[in-house]
């Protein structure tokens, strides 16, 4: 991927920018109740701010569809961001248009306003020109830090970029060079995990990892087709009947290629997935009746483990059991624990997955956590993401 131009190579100061940021935030009772994604936009914004910007931030928040939706105005993401700038962030009740305009020229250098949610607007997700066009109307530069959005085309991630010069925030520009760290420069051995629950979900990227990394571990969901395709019978666990071909092939590919694929040899089944259930351990070829496979086993994480140790780069998706059920989220932790602990360096991505390591504490040793849950599969699978490619090149 060509180099992209960020915040860093142009002069800010005095200009009006629009920035792009992923404050799709969880509400509850009408306050933000998780404001990792704020947070993770506060370094661009200080830059901008301290450098004497017209600093004007849009966000989409939920899925109005381009409907006013008063539960999912901006107001509570303004106040929490105030709160952690210790500086007011008017909101305005406009994303484009007069009202707009006037307030973005009676700003001041180091003055912030925030829009209101972009996808109240019709013309955003279908990325409809003229929208676009109004929206860059007010700005000299467009700034996009928003990373989780970056694989959709809409007008405020690739539109605008047709009217106002487009460059990537800090945000952005460090996913993609943690990302692509992986991809072009890998330290070796390089392990791979993959979990969650579909191998159809992700067909591309266990291809991509299948030829990049030199150890692939399996599990959760995505392990039981695998293991079916195999010929394991697997009782009720959940597995993707339509996709044994394409796993099938994925297992032959595996055996031409440099790449060891490490599949789950036991795993943790119940017979009724509530909270606390009962569980046994059983390799794949005892599961039958009604036991589902819904963890990896103990002696599987300790494989997993013994790769890990080994590794000097590690690049994980996905959950490797049904984590929001404890105890399965054992193996995930146990995981979790051998990332942190090994002295490789290791990237995490997949919302699911960023969900479940923050849920068990199990975030501060990794050494980058992607923003991204979508947008970082497609990079991953080595697509183009409209959002970067609409960027200024170097
Ligand atoms: P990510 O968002 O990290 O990419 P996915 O969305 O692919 O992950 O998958 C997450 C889901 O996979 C979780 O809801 C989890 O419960 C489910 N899952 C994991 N292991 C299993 C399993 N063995 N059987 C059924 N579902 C599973
Ligand atoms: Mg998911």
């Amino acid at each position: 991927m060509s180099e992209k131009l960020s915040i860093e190579d142009v002069d800010v100061s005095g200009k009006k920018i629009l920035m792009r940021v992923d404050f799709n935030v969880p509400l509850e009772d009408g306050k933000v109740n998780d404001d990792t994604r704020i947070r993770a936009a506060l370094p661009t914004i200080e830059v901008l701010l301290s450098r004497g910007a017209k600093l004007v931030l849009a966000s989409h928040l939920g899925r109005p569809e381009g409907e006013y939706k008063t539960e999912l105005k901006m107001d509570p993401v303004a106040s929490r961001l105030t709160e952690i700038l210790g500086k007011t962030v008017k909101k305005l009740d406009q994303v484009a248009g007069p009202d707009v305009s006037s307030a973005v020229a009676g700003l001041g250098e180091g003055d912030i306003l925030i829009l209101e949610n972009l996808r109240f607007e019709k013309g955003e997700e279908k990325n409809d020109p003229d929208f676009a066009r109004q929206l860059a109307e007010p700005f000299d530069l467009f700034v996009n830090d928003a990373f989780g959005t970056a694989h959709r085309a809409h007008a405020s991630t690739a539109g605008v970029a047709d009217y106002i010069p487009a460059v990537a925030g800090l945000l952005m520009k460090k996913e993609i060079e943690e990302l692509t760290r992986a991809l072009e420069n890998p330290q070796r051995p390089l392990t791979a995990i993959l979990g969650g629950a579909k191998v159809s979900d992700k067909i591309n990227v266990i291809r991509r990892f299948l030829n990049l990394a030199d150890n692939l571990l399996v599990g959760g969901g995505m392990a039981n087709t695998f293991l079916a395709a195999e010929g394991s019978q697997l009782g009720a666990s959940f597995y993707e009947k339509d996709l044994l071909g394409e796993a099938g092939a994925l297992l032959a590919e595996s055996k031409e290629s440099r790449c060891n694929l490490v599949l789950p040899i036991d795993l943790a089944v119940t017979r009724e997935l509530k909270p606390g259930g009962y569980s046994e351990v059983m390799t794949p070829d005892q599961i039958d009746g009604d036991w589902k496979a819904v963890d990896i086993g103990p002696e599987t994480a300790a494989i997993f483990c013994g790769y890990l140790e080994e590794s000097a780069m590690i690049i994980w998706n996905g959950p490797l059991g049904v984590f929001e059920v404890p105890p399965f989220d054992s193996g995930t932790e146990l995981i979790a624990q051998a990332v942190a602990d090994s002295n490789a360096y290791s990237v995490v991505g997949g919302g699911d997955l960023v969900a479940a390591l923050s849920a068990l504490g199990l975030t501060r040793d990794i050494s980058f956590i992607s923003t991204g849950g979508g947008a970082t599969l497609e990079f991953w699978e080595g697509r183009e993401l409209p959002g970067i490619t609409a960027l200024q090149d170097k």
